[in-house]
């Protein structure tokens, strides 16, 4: 991922700079080329004239010496033909050994009053030539220079060469411009998105010092913006929350000794004499409910507590088989006295890290659970296997389930999925909130997997030891 966004920018860089760089090569050549052969055309063509005019009535050996002697001069081979294209001069081979010249284009041309340039190689020396052929005067049928096309081509070649260097020098220059540019602004493009990520995970006084004036600044400073709004919403949100949390905590205390007060004086009454059956019964619902109150408030204060951070958990290595052991045998007679069974269906022999107090109250919630909505005597399955890094804990019961829609939102607090059954069985939405919020303390998650009508499966995953 690191390297992605510059690798990308640097090669579109070098493709830009290599495609610009061989299309203006190519086009250097192709101009210089055409250049090269005109100019070398119009010089042979006037070196032509000039020998043509020098060209008197000469013939034989008197022609033939002229001939090499101007050739010497105009640096190219001469060859001159009278009207059948027999050649009677060449400055470079014996006429008498040349086969008829009169097919030849530049010669045909001229043998027809025109003048004729032809571009080819030698048969008598093999290399290539400009061809440049004009009429000659009254003895002669045409006269014509041929220039050796080596020294042009050797000139281009050598601009080629040229070219390539420079194309090369460019295109190192190109690397390091285009290195340095796209690093550059990788680095702030990574830069901004760690910010994003800092801010989408909750810093929001998280800020980007990038000093820059460009488009990237724009989006450094609509993140720096949106970190601060969400800053001081947040704060908001942290002090209203703080005072309700406060306010709970403050309330459920106040409640605790007027009840302990209630349950105090109904144990005195209870043992007083003079109670028809009917005051028994009335006075056994006080109690029911004062029971009911006492164990809200005690919830309440928990979370209340949990929640502020005031509940410290005491973490000591601990074997799931005597997490699971504990739970059994204290909670075991609490759901005996319901009708129900507890039974453990599989022990994972491995330790964990974890409060034992706490880890008991979490079993105890969702036990208390599947007793309120499992169906009544049914058995309640508890058990923990290891799974990927973890112990991962169960309870299940054979209850109704729980809808799709309420499986994420039943451990909020005073979530209840089912309202009258829930507040019948005297819940206010607290258990799995507490639950909770002691398994996350624990650096571990919870969960429940439920078909509707197949009951319940509530878990927990704590980390090994
Ligand atoms: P309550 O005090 O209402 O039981 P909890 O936080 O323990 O609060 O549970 C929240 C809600 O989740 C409950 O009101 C109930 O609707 C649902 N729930 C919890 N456990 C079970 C279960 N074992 N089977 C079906 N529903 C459950």
């Amino acid at each position: 991922m690191k390297g992605k966004l510059l690798y990308k920018l640097l090669m579109g860089f070098l493709l830009v700079a290599l495609i610009s760089t061989v299309v203006l090569d190519f086009g250097i050549r192709r101009i210089l080329q055409h250049s090269l052969e005109r100019e070398t055309e119009r010089t042979v063509l006037q070196k032509t004239r000039l020998f043509s005019q020098s060209l008197t009535n000469l013939s034989g050996q008197g022609l033939s010496d002229f001939v090499k002697k101007q050739a010497v001069a105009a640096d190219a081979r001469i060859t001159v033909i009278d009207n059948t294209g027999k050649v009677m001069a060449d400055s470079d081979a014996q006429p008498s050994t040349m086969e008829n010249h009169a097919t030849r284009p530049e010669f045909a041309a001229a043998l027809h009053g025109k003048t004729g340039i032809a571009t080819r190689q030698s048969v008598t020396t093999g290399e290539r030539y400009l061809y440049v052929a004009i009429p000659g005067n009254t003895k002669q049928g045409a006269v014509r220079l041929a220039y050796p096309l080596s020294a042009m081509e050797n000139s281009i070649r050598g601009v080629e060469i040229n070219l390539f260097l420079a194309t090369l020098i460019a295109a190192l220059l190109t690397c390091v411009l285009a290195a340095t540019i796209s690093s550059d602004f990788a680095r702030r493009t990574r830069e901004l998105a760690a910010l994003a990520q800092r801010i989408a995970a909750g810093d929001f006084s998280a800020r980007s010092t990038d000093a820059n004036r460009d488009e990237l600044t724009q989006l450094a400073e609509s993140l720096n913006s949106m970190a601060s709004k969400l800053e001081s919403s947040f704060a908001e949100m942290r002090k209203t929350e703080i005072i309700r949390r406060d306010f709970i905590a403050n309330v459920s205390h106040e409640l605790r000794t007027p009840l302990t007060s209630i349950q105090g004086y109904l144990e005195t009454l209870q043992s007083s004499a003079q109670l028809s059956t009917q005051d028994h019964e009335y006075l056994g619902i006080i109690e029911k409910n004062a029971a009911r109150m006492a164990r809200l408030t005690q919830d309440l204060l928990a979370l209340a507590q949990m929640e502020s951070g005031e509940r410290y958990f005491t973490m000591e290595v601990v074997s799931a088989a005597e997490l699971i052991k504990n739970v059994e045998q204290s909670l075991r007679p609490a759901v005996l006295s319901r009708g129900s069974e507890l039974i453990v269906d599989e022990i994972a022999p491995r330790a964990v890290k974890a409060d034992a107090d706490a880890i008991h109250q979490v079993f105890s919630n969702l036990i208390e659970n599947a007793l309120k909505y499992g169906p009544a005597r049914s058995p309640i399955v508890m058990g923990a296997r290891e799974v990927e890094g973890g112990i991962r804990f169960h309870v299940r019961d054979a209850g109704e389930g729980i809808a799709p829609e309420h499986r994420d939102r039943i451990f909020e607090r005073f979530y209840r999925a089912d309202k009258s059954r829930s507040s019948d069985s005297g819940g206010m939405g607290l258990g799995l909130a507490i639950a909770k919020h002691i398994v996350v303390a624990h650096g571990g998650s919870i969960g429940v997997s439920s078909d509707p009508g197949q009951g319940s499966m509530f878990f927990f995953i704590l980390h090994l030891a």
